[in-house]
């Protein structure tokens, strides 16, 4: 079951589909080429925003569809130069959005593409509140504008790992990837986008073949064995870590683009030489590059953060083993910006949970 949107955003649809709506609203075909600079270059997210377009056809359009189908609700900035937008969608729900600094003129976007998720991995707050509903095409993009309209600046790297496994909502994140790419759209390359997901092994399959090289591919390995794989992921019981490595084998060619491991460090669970030695040994038979991330501690959860020095050793070791690693910490763990933390809080404030 999902909730209903209450009007479609305008976002949702591609350039074609614009163009013959307005077609069917009686205007013509250049009025479409206007909106979607107006949608796209300018970032509007009120109608009335768009000076050049003829009013009857803004009411028109504003009956059907809403140019904003998210309102901000909060804005926390970080000391380190990474905002968390908590946006509102038209149902109520909340979605979190992470705007990152990366210095002079590099600005990256985490986005979210679901409510809530499925995979329920035990380091994430965002599984906690387990699923609501898929974000539309429209929702996805909709918080590329709003961030590029709060900060002022454009967004030049794109990474889906916000809230949800954007496999799992596979046509609209496609679609979303699309808008992103598009001339007419947010004309970014597809080497600054990159997703993330948790192994949903079906849906990498159909990813590299119906949309081989479109953008980077990150897989959430934080386990070298099925047992602690299975621990901390329980979508790894489903497809075990043999077959996505498996599969990750087969369609690595495809990708065009080197794959990324993400690995989230934690205490006695997956920080041992051991651990390092077998994560080696993988990131060299798929050429993978990985990130390792501190483990950020979330509430329910008794996992712990490795010692700095252990954390530190881990990174050595694979790079002595001729991996290519980084070590990072998550930006903004001052203002909760691990991945559906400040959702988690508001939604339990608002029912009431003690
Ligand atoms: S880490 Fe990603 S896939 Fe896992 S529960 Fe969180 S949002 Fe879902």
């Amino acid at each position: 079951l999902t909730t209903p949107i209450l009007k479609q955003p305008l976002r949702d649809l591609s350039a074609e589909e614009l163009q013959e709506k307005i077609k069917q609203l009686g205007f013509p075909a250049f009025r479409a080429k206007q909106l979607l600079d107006w949608l796209y270059k300018k970032h509007i997210l009120k109608a009335a925003e768009a000076k050049n377009l003829p009013k009857d056809l803004l009411k028109a359009l504003e009956g059907v569809f809403t140019f904003s189908s998210l309102e901000c609700a909060e804005t926390l900035k970080s000391s380190d130069s990474s905002n968390k937008f908590l946006f509102k969608t038209q149902s109520g729900e909340f979605i979190e959005t992470v705007y990152i600094h990366q210095g002079g003129e590099r600005h990256a976007l985490c986005l979210t593409t679901q409510v809530g998720c499925k995979m329920a991995c035990r380091f994430c707050a965002s599984g906690k509140l387990g699923w609501t509903r898929n974000l539309s095409a429209g929702e996805i993009v909709d918080q590329v504008s709003w961030a590029i309209r709060e900060i002022k600046a454009p967004i030049d790297n794109v990474i889906f790992m916000g809230m949800g496994e954007p496999l799992d909502n596979f046509d609209n994140f496609l679609k979303a990837v699309r808008v992103l790419r598009a001339e007419w759209g947010y004309g970014m390359s597809g080497r600054r986008i990159t997703v993330s997901t948790s192994g949903l092994i079906p849906a990498i399959e159909r990813f590299a073949k119906e949309a081989p090289g479109e953008v980077k591919l990150a897989v959430s390995l934080h386990g070298t064995t099925e047992e602690s794989r299975q621990r901390i992921m329980p979508i790894s019981k489903a497809y075990p870590l043999k077959e996505l490595i498996r599969c990750l084998e087969r369609v690595e060619e495809k990708f065009k683009r080197q794959i990324t491991f993400e690995y989230i460090l934690i205490k006695d669970l997956n920080d041992s030489v051991h651990d390092a030695d077998r994560l080696a040994e993988i990131a060299q038979r798929l050429h993978a590059k990985v990130n390792l991330i501190p483990y950020n501690v979330i509430e329910g959860e008794s996992f712990e953060r490795p010692a700095l020095d252990v954390m530190r050793r881990f990174q050595t070791f694979l790079k002595e083993s001729g991996v290519t690693v980084t070590l990072r910490y998550s930006a903004g763990s001052d203002i909760n910006a691990a991945c559906g933390q400040l959702r988690l809080i508001r939604e339990t404030e608002k029912k009431g949970s003690p």
